[in-house]
Order: C-alpha cells, then sequence, then structure tokens
C-alpha cells in the first residue's frame, strides 16, 4: 500500500505493542509470539519498519534483532514492574473497568505510577527509534500514555492508536481517578481507533464529561489541532484459515471419532473471566439435564487457553470453570467412561486449533464482554464446507459483522442460551450452509488486510488535514 504524505521518511511505520513478536524466556530461549497481532500486520509492515514492545523476561540477542526485516526494538522490564504495569494497574485495573467491571477495579496508586513510567520508557523507545515524519501505530489499552508523551517531542510524527477492547460507558469510566491524564494521553494521537460504533459514542462522551476538549462530530478539537475518532473492526486473514479448514478435513474426521458422538460443540477461549465459560457449561448442563440433549450423542469442547494465571481473579475463574465442568461430567457419565465436557486446558496452534472449528457442528461463544471475538471469524472461515452454526454473544464485537448468520444470545441469560444451543442443533443444512456463506461473504470482504490497510488510510488523511488547519 502507499504510505506517502509529508516531508521526512513518511512511508516508515513503527508499530507499538505491549509485546514483541517475538518472546525471549529467563533462560534466553527466543521464540515467535503466538498471537494474532503479528499477522494482522503483517500485510502492512515493510522491510526496514520497527517494532517496538516488552520482549519477555530474558535480553533480547542480537541476532535477533528483525523478524522477516522488520527491525525489533526492545522495551526492557523488570519482573517487579511487569507485576505493577502489567497485571495491575493494564490487567486489574483497565481490563476490568473498560470490560463493565465484571470484577473488582484495584485503584492502587503504586500501579498507577508504574503504568506511567513503563508508558514514558515505551514513549523515549518510539522516540528514539523513529525516523523524522514517520507513522507510529500504538496498540492497546496497556499504552494508553503515550501518544501525548510523543507528541510533546516528536510533533514531526503521525500517531494512530488502536484499542482492541470495549471503551466502558462514561458514567463508569468516570470512576477511574487517572481518567482525566488518561483521556489527555489519548489525545496525543491524530487517529484513535475503535472497535465499534458503540464505543466511539462512549469514548467520546467520557471525553466531554471528563476534560474541557470540545466534542464535534467524531472529533475531539482541541486548541490547535483536532483528534479524530472512528470504528475500525479488527478482523482475521480470511484466506489463510480457509485453507487452513481444508488442510485439516482428516484431522477433524479422525477426532470427531474419537469423540464419537453425533453433535459436538465447542468452545474455545483465553480463560477469562469476560468470557462466559462458566454461562455455557452451565446451559449445556441443563441441556443435559432437561433430557433435551442426550450425553451419548451430544459433547462439549472447550479449549481453555492459560492466561494471566498470576491474578487472583484469574485463578478464581478457572476454579469455577473447572467446577461447572466437573459437575457436569459427574451428573452426566457416558457409557464408554469419557466426558460429556472435553476440557483442554491448554494453548493450541493453529493446525490444531483449526481441526477444532472443523470437527464441530456448533461454536458457542458466550463473551459477557469482547472487543471482538476473532474465535468467531476465524471459525467461519475455517468452515468452507459449510456444515457448521454458530452460537454468539450479542455482547462480542463479532455479532455486529455475522449478525446475519449467527445465532445471537445474550449470555447473561442462561434460558436463552439454552435455546440458542438447541436452535443452532436445530437449523437444516441447507440452512446452516446458507448461514455459515453469509459469515463468510462478511469475513473474506472485511478481512484483517482491508483493516490495517483502512486505518492506515484514514490516518494518512487525518494528519494531512490537520497540519493544514494547525499551520
Ligand atoms: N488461539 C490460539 N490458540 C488457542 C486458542 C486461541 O492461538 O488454543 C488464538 C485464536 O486463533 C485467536 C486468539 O487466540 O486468534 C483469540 O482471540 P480472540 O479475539 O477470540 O480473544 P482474546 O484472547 O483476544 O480475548
Amino acid at each position: 500500500m502507499a504510505r506517502d504524505s509529508g516531508g521526512g521518511d513518511a512511508s516508515s511505520l513503527t508499530v507499538v505493542a505491549n509485546r514483541l513478536p517475538v518472546e525471549v524466556a529467563a533462560d534466553g530461549q527466543v521464540s515467535v509470539s503466538p498471537g494474532g497481532l503479528v499477522s494482522a500486520l503483517s500485510a502492512v509492515l515493510s522491510d526496514g519498519d520497527r517494532w517496538v514492545g516488552w520482549p519477555g523476561a530474558g535480553r533480547l540477542p542480537s541476532e535477533h534483532g528483525q523478524l522477516d526485516g522488520v527491525v525489533l526494538h526492545p522495551v526492557p522490564l523488570t519482573p517487579f514492574e511487569m507485576r505493577q504495569y502489567y497485571g495491575g494497574f493494564a490487567n486489574s485495573v483497565l481490563w476490568p473497568l473498560f470490560h463493565g467491571r465484571l470484577r473488582e477495579v484495584e485503584l492502587n496508586r503504586t500501579w498507577w505510577r508504574a503504568y506511567r513510567t513503563v508508558n514514558e520508557r515505551f514513549a523515549a523507545t518510539v522516540i528514539e527509534s523513529t525516523p523524522l515524519g514517520g507513522i507510529v501505530w500504538l496498540h492497546d489499552y496497556h499504552l494508553l500514555l503515550v501518544p501525548r508523551m510523543i507528541r510533546r517531542r516528536r510533533p514531526d510524527l503521525r500517531i494512530g492508536s488502536f484499542l482492541h477492547i470495549p471503551f466502558p460507558n462514561a458514567q463508569l469510566f468516570s470512576t477511574l481517578p487517572w481518567r482525566k491524564e488518561v483521556l489527555l494521553g489519548m489525545f496525543g494521537a491524530d487517529l484513535i481507533g475503535m472497535q465499534l460504533p458503540e464505543d466511539v459514542d462512549n469514548f467520546l462522551a467520557a471525553a466531554e464529561r471528563c476534560t474541557d476538549a470540545v466534542v464535534r462530530d467524531r472529533s475531539i478539537v482541541l486548541r490547535r489541532r483536532s483528534v479524530t475518532v472512528g470504528e475500525f473492526p479488527i478482523s482475521i486473514d480470511f484466506e489463510h484459515w480457509d485453507a487452513l479448514g481444508e488442510s485439516v478435513v482428516k484431522a477433524a474426521a479422525a477426532a470427531r471419532q474419537r469423540l464419537s458422538a453425533a453433535v459436538v460443540l465447542l468452545g474455545v477461549d483465553r480463560l477469562d473471566y469476560t468470557k462466559g465459560i462458566v454461562q455455557r457449561v452451565e446451559a449445556f448442563g441443563e441441556l443435559l439435564d432437561d433430557r433435551l440433549l442426550d450425553p451419548e450423542q451430544c459433547v462439549f469442547v472447550q479449549v481453555a487457553v492459560p492466561s494471566r494465571s498470576d491474578l487472583p481473579a484469574y485463578r478464581d475463574e478457572r476454579d469455577d470453570v473447572e467446577s461447572a465442568i466437573a459437575r457436569v461430567n459427574a451428573r452426566h457419565p457416558r457409557a464408554d467412561g469419557s466426558p460429556v465436557v472435553c476440557y483442554l486446558h491448554v494453548g493450541l496452534d493453529e493446525a490444531e486449533l483449526a481441526t477444532w472449528y472443523r470437527a464441530a457442528d456448533i461454536l458457542v461463544v458466550t463473551s459477557l464482554a469482547d472487543g471482538m471475538n476473532l474465535v468467531a471469524k476465524e471459525f467461519v472461515a475455517s468452515r468452507g464446507d459449510g456444515r457448521a452454526a454458530v452460537v454468539l454473544s450479542e455482547f462480542a464485537g463479532s455479532s455486529h459483522d455475522l449478525a446475519d448468520g449467527a445465532v445471537i444470545v445474550n449470555p447473561y441469560d442462561i434460558e436463552a442460551i439454552k435455546h440458542g444451543i438447541t436452535a443452532a442443533i436445530g437449523l437444516s443444512d441447507e440452512v446452516k450452509a446458507a448461514r455459515v456463506a453469509a459469515m463468510r461473504a462478511v469475513v473474506r470482504r472485511h478481512d484483517v488486510r482491508r483493516w490495517a490497510e483502512g486505518f492506515l488510510e484514514r490516518l494518512d488523511d487525518v494528519s494531512v488535514q490537520s497540519r493544514r488547519s494547525a499551520s
């Protein structure tokens, strides 16, 4: 794509994210980090572009200074800083607050100070490494203060920032003691991207409520410049998941045979309290209790990827999920001794994941709050056969794109999940095929390349306009 305007090295991109696309373990072992962001951005990264992020517990060896031509700029953090900035402020304050306060928000002032200090270190690395007139693209809630820190010292840079998680309503956001500093930090960008229109509305309402900024249309008007805010729902590499789905057909058939069930339901999530795993397991258990489903005919495979397990809220969630699963399995033993809820507490690689996607009849997503939920999009992309259905929470961002094909449910309502599951199972083959085709068409059209290019093109437009109005 063309990335060009203004003077300096205007086509040069610096991506800034909490993590680098490689991870160095404490013993020095280097591995390519798993994660959608790496593949999401590969379409727009060119040789010589930069990625700024935390390298992991170890030190990045000089021979790993690049990945596919992208220069890696590590921001080292001590274990203490990681606990305070990442485990503390990012994941025990911002994460629960931005997901509608599903867990207690611990307003710890020491964590806030650590967050500011670490954000300053990220900003310093960007400032040192980005050439004149370059583009900076920041990602997510770990780095909300960085845009302003960069702009103060490098007004030549074009700065975009994308929030991958929801933005809460203005009243909830205003409970944050550091609300103004967070918003002013974000205002340092030329373009702020959110997943959905309602996130944009919430953000603009918070800006009006908590700062002196004037909100006009979808911009925040400051004294010398304006900040554009827009929705850019993230997506996946459709062709990649489509091809993966076709490549695992045999493995999927074998996996299905091992389960020996006529109907296979599937859940795939990080083990996070936002995902509503307990609600879905309970709904499935009640369908078995009510004899609407037969444990000899129907099994539920739940992949739960270990996540943030050093935080108490996540350890509690794991206990809750595992107890819920154990209760259903105890109530509904299968004749061959296999569990009716097959629980996999592991992170799978893409081929393994695609195998489960392809082996299942119904994907069940019951997130209580979720910026997008890429799993739902990956699932439909991998189902070129069309013999599948999706039960999808109305609180997952992907429910906007997949509304025409998925069975949409309120995950707070166990009866609604139960109805959704039975409705999905009851769809005829023709209806399933038509619905999957409709969802695949949307994901194919709005794939991740379009998302990334669309964001950068908009950043190009708004920074040119903003420069004209400032001169
Ligand atoms: N994923 C994975 N291995 C697994 C389960 C999931 O690599 O065992 C990936 C999956 O392909 C998807 C991502 O993790 O790209 C999950 O993204 P999503 O938006 O659904 O949820 P998040 O974890 O970002 O909240």
